[in-house]
């Protein structure tokens, strides 16, 4: 599985990064990014969750 974030769209609202800091992480200018774009085996479900969970579609499995 591939995550990456749109950046265009990520409001910067944290909710992926409460979900998993190490699949997601608020960079400086308060938008999120993916650690990797590879989801680590076991953390399939966490980039799932934050999928769901973001309020703006800028998460896109890839
Ligand atoms: S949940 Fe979505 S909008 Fe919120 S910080 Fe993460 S990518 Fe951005």
């Amino acid at each position: 599985m591939k995550v990456r974030v749109n950046q265009d769209a990520c409001i910067g609202c944290g909710a992926c990064e409460q979900i998993d800091d190490e699949l997601f992480k608020i960079n400086d200018a308060g938008i999120s990014k993916e650690v990797s774009e590879d989801v680590a085996e076991g953390k399939e479900e966490n980039a799932k969750e934050a999928i769901d969970a973001c309020p703006t579609g800028a998460i896109e499995e890839i």
